[in-house]
């Protein structure tokens, strides 16, 4: 049976866009010493803008260099898809295309092969940048990805996020309730640190692939602390489910909704904090 209290929680958190999946998870989450956000759609709102197209030699004009991007990413849901896909002033059919999680997109346009990439994969590849403009624009905080015309550099597209003005006090509350704050990320260093320093968190992890997320969530476990993960993405279930609290945010992919152990439909991070608060008052209460 479930004690009263707890059933009463449950149903007071489920009016609340706070839905515990289980409760054992819940239990812990009483007790978290740290807590590992994902910053794109967690942290940040998730939604893109194209700031600025960088074209790196005269064979591709700028307008072309998008339209060629676009009309592949018009196939990929990634939020950064998305912001190019829109920025296309005409989409030419995609054939093979394929998305490759945590580093970009691929497809065949017009006989070419055209990949929208990530600064990791060029890394991967040994593809070495040499472009003062891209420099600035990673200086910026920007997040900055790459465009390859059958394997040759052509391109890079900048894009900026924001940051969800709710992420500000939710960390704040963290941070008075003794537990450690920490950011899980794809994307470059520079954009990881400029989100970390805005919202004063303890620590980041960027230019995290897709498989490694687990990894990290474990390494943290492996310090001697109860780790809670929160995220949104396909890319994110496993970490949720090797975290001692998963939470998903409602607004994400079914994957990591059915992967969690709470959900916050609302997509609000303070809802983080109501949920440890409700079951710190839950289970003190039983005591
Ligand atoms: P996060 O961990 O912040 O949610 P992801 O793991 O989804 O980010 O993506 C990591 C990085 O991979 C992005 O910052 C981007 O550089 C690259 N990437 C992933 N998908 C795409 C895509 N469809 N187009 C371009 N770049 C992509
Ligand atoms: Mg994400």
């Amino acid at each position: 049976a479930v004690p009263l209290v707890v059933a009463v929680s449950t149903a007071i958190s489920a009016s609340r866009g706070l839905l515990i999946r289980n409760r054992a998870a819940f239990e812990r989450a009483r007790n978290l010493q740290a807590i590992i956000f994902d910053k794109t759609g967690t942290l940040t709102k998730g939604e893109f803008g194209v700031t600025d197209v960088v074209v790196f030699d005269e064979s591709i004009q700028i307008d072309e260099l998008v339209d060629l991007a676009g009309s592949v990413e018009s196939h990929s849901e990634h939020p950064i898809a998305k912001a190019i896909s829109n920025k296309a002033a005409k989409k030419l059919p995609v054939q093979d295309f394929k998305a490759i999680p945590g580093k970009g997109a691929y497809g065949m346009v017009d006989g070419r092969k055209v990949m929208v990439v990530s600064p990791g994969y060029l890394k991967q590849e040994n593809i070495t940048i040499n472009n003062d403009t891209v420099s600035e624009l990673f200086e910026q905080g920007k997040t900055v990805v790459f465009v390859l015309i059958n394997d040759r550099l052509h391109g890079a597209i900048a894009l900026a996020d924001e940051i969800r003005p709710e992420s500000f006090e939710a960390i704040r509350s963290l941070k008075k309730m003794g537990i450690k704050t920490m950011m899980l990320t794809g994307d470059n260093k520079q954009v990881a640190r400029w989100v970390s320093e805005e919202l004063g968190l303890d620590q980041y992890f960027a230019e995290v692939l897709p498989d490694q997320k687990a990894l990290k969530v474990k390494e943290v476990q492996a310090q001697g602390l109860i780790v809670a993960m929160t995220g949104d993405g396909v890319n994110d279930a496993p970490a949720l489910a090797t975290a001692d609290v998963g939470i998903a945010i409602g607004a994400g992919t079914d994957v990591a909704v059915e992967t969690a152990d709470v959900v916050l439909v609302n997509s609000n991070p303070l809802d983080v904090v109501a949920i440890i608060s409700l079951a710190k008052a839950t289970y003190r209460k039983m005591i």
